[in-house]
């Protein structure tokens, strides 16, 4: 007979593949000198290089035509076309964009861009125009959260540093051309609650974000305080990033107080349940200074009950009263062919007002994009697998199956 609970091999290894081109965002300063004597350049092109790429957001050394048309051959061989984008959808006026792109091995990731601000007559709100850009940091995701639309996927490989960064660099681009309402605009936050788990790849999302946060030319000079990390609960790659002495934001995906229902909701709580995951968290607000966000997806008759807002009120105030958390509620986006379904509203409302009469920071999280398939992974989902008919309703608990986790 199988073990219900097989032992749980966290941080799954991508299955072997190709690796991605090698592009200038993977390289660092040193490997950029020496990429720069392979091709029998001067050394002082790879500052001109980092200044198109960095400062000009350009990716395209053919219109580069400081450099002379051999230099520009040369240096396009740093510059493959990782993200070839399939499709844009748009929604709420054009203030969001989700943009679908293919991988050099035929993957598929996703991002969302977001932009804030805007009234309805498309001016410039009180506190000007603010910028968000959702990435992936994996191709599918190892985690199988059941209501999670990338979970079903399943894991299909890591992503490079330098296929992050061009999700960034591209969008960041399209705002600069004024590719939005509002007119010409920069990006302001890139939160990693796109596909996949970001503590899941390591060493390619720090690469990244030490490249998205480094100054114009080496990187894009965005603020370290306006990344978002979100986690469903790697508790020792936590630890790690606490001490990386970056003020990035840290978001851990709860969605229960209990382990029971949390087991259900997100698998790895097998491994590392709620306990061990808030004490994490709470750590790592102690070193950084920096709030946790706890984001809780509302789930109809499933998480949504007042007794549970008391629940995950007395952890989070049981750690710390100081201001180390805020919860983050998510009406949860609906997954064509997933029986999870979204909570009522008077219930969702009643679960805020006992947070906030329990003293806890909380705030409703604005669904942008519903309805261009705007849950993670929805699109990727739709391109890459036929889906199967909705079963829309509340979810009976004694017969949701148990997810079986692949982690
Ligand atoms: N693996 C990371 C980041 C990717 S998911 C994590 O788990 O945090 C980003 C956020 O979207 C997570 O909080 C995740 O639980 C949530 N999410 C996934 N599917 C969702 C859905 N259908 N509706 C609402 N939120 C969802």
């Amino acid at each position: 007979m199988s073990d219900p609970n097989p032992p749980l091999c966290l941080v799954e290894p991508p299955p072997p593949r190709g690796k991605p081109p090698r592009h200038w965002a993977d390289l660092t300063a040193a490997e950029r000198l020496e990429a720069m004597a392979e091709a029998g350049l001067p050394a002082f092109r790879a500052k001109q290089i980092a200044a198109h790429y960095g400062h000009h957001l350009s990716g395209q050394p053919e219109t580069w035509t400081d450099l002379s048309l051999e230099h520009r051959r040369q240096v396009a061989r740093l510059f493959p076309d990782l993200l070839h984008k399939l499709e844009d959808r748009q929604c709420d006026g054009g203030a969001t964009v989700k943009s679908l792109y293919r991988l050099f091995d035929g993957e598929l990731v996703e991002t969302v861009l977001m932009r804030y601000g805007l009234t309805e007559e498309l001016t410039v709100g009180p506190r000007g125009l603010r910028s968000t850009l959702c990435v992936s940091s994996q191709a599918g995701c190892g985690m199988a959260c059941p209501f999670c639309a990338t979970g079903g996927l399943g894991l299909k490989r890591n992503l490079s540093p330098a296929e992050i960064v061009e999700q960034v660099r591209q969008a960041a681009r399209l705002l600069a051309d004024g590719g939005l309402p509002g007119g010409p605009g920069r990006l302001h936050n890139v939160v990693f609650m796109g596909m996949g788990e970001p503590l899941a790849n390591y060493r390619a999302v720090l690469a990244a974000v030490r490249l998205i946060t480094a100054a114009p030319p080496a990187g894009f000079g965005l603020s370290a305080r306006g990344l978002t990390i979100s986690t469903c609960g790697l508790v020792p790659a936590i630890g790690r990033l606490a001490q990386e002495g970056l003020p990035v934001t840290l978001a851990v995906s709860l969605h229960a107080p209990d382990d029971e229902t949390r087991d259900r909701l997100v698998p790895v709580n097998r491994r590392w349940p709620v306990a061990q995951l808030l004490d994490a968290a709470w750590d790592y607000a102690r070193v950084t200074g920096r709030r946790v966000s706890i984001e809780y997806a509302l789930m109809r008759d499933l998480n949504d009950q007042v007794a549970r807002a008391d629940h995950l009120a007395d952890l989070l105030q049981g750690r710390g009263h100081w201001g180390w958390f805020h919860v983050n509620l998510i009406p949860l986006n609906r997954v064509p062919g997933s029986p999870w379904t979204a909570s009522r509203r008077r219930d969702q409302e009643a679960f805020r007002r006992r947070l906030e009469g329990r003293g806890v920071p909380v705030t409703v999280r604005d669904s942008r994009g519903q309805e261009i398939d705007g849950a993670c992974g929805q699109l990727a989902a739709a391109w890459s697998q036929p889906v199967a008919d909705s079963t829309a309703g509340s979810v009976d608990l004694s017969a949701a199956p148990a997810p079986r986790p692949t982690v």
